[in-house]
């Protein structure tokens, strides 16, 4: 993602603009002692990122933006690609024994389950294994494909979607993860997870960049 680092002098700008705006450029300049000429960049980034607004014959304003509306800003350019991880699939026929074991190896929290042409057909979360695993069963005799969540009921998303909206369908759906899908003419192929850690590490990074 961008990161709008302001230098000292757009800093300056920003201070002066606060004070006395509406404010021409040549005012500024002046107040900086430097040209009009020399300022132009600094306004334009300043101008771009929001910071101020320009209106004719009247010079530069702050916009009055608030670190709030600039975060929301940037938390709408983020998108699932930028922050996901990759995928722990199994295929359908794989035991819930295997199942555990793998969640356990892998260190992930949500499996995905996959159908003999490779394409999504279900999701395993931790609680879905615990639940067959409190019953007399014998957990290496059931496949996956019994206690799974399966297909058309499970909520994805695309590598192409804002961040922020997949994080709304984590909580609206009360879920951990999300697979992230390509759709070809045969279903949905899984390219890739999403957690709820993945949109942790987003926010601390916002908060980073600000
Ligand atoms: P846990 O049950 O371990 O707390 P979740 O909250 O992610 O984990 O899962 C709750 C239920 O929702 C489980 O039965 C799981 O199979 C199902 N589930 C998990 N992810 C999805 C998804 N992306 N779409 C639909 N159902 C899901």
């Amino acid at each position: 993602m961008r990161k709008i680092e302001l230098n000292k002098r757009q800093e300056r700008i920003l201070e002066i603009v606060k004070e006395s705006g509406p404010i021409t450029g040549e005012q500024i300049a002046d107040k900086l002692n430097l040209t009009r000429a020399t300022l132009r960049p600094d306004l334009a980034i300043l101008t771009m990122a929001g910071f101020l607004d320009a209106r004719p014959r009247v010079g530069y304003f702050y916009t009055g933006k608030s670190g709030t509306q600039l975060l929301t800003e940037n938390l709408k350019k983020i998108l699932v690609r930028d922050y996901q991880s990759i995928p722990v699939v199994i295929s359908e026929n794989v035991s819930v024994y295997d199942a555990i074991v793998t969640m356990f190896l892998e260190d992930v929290g949500t499996l995905f389950v996959s159908d003999h042409g490779g394409l999504l057909a279900g999701v395993l979360s931790r609680k879905d294994l615990l639940r067959a695993s409190i019953g007399k069963q014998e957990l290496t005799a059931i496949p996956v494909n019994i206690i799974m969540t399966r297909m058309p009921n499970i909520a994805v998303c695309m590598k192409e979607d804002l961040l922020i909206e997949a994080a709304k369908k984590l909580i609206e759906k009360q879920i951990d993860a999300l697979p992230i899908v390509k759709e070809t003419e045969r279903g949905l192929e899984i390219v890739g997870r999403l957690t709820k850690t993945n949109i942790t590490k987003a926010f601390v990074a916002l908060a980073q960049e600000d």
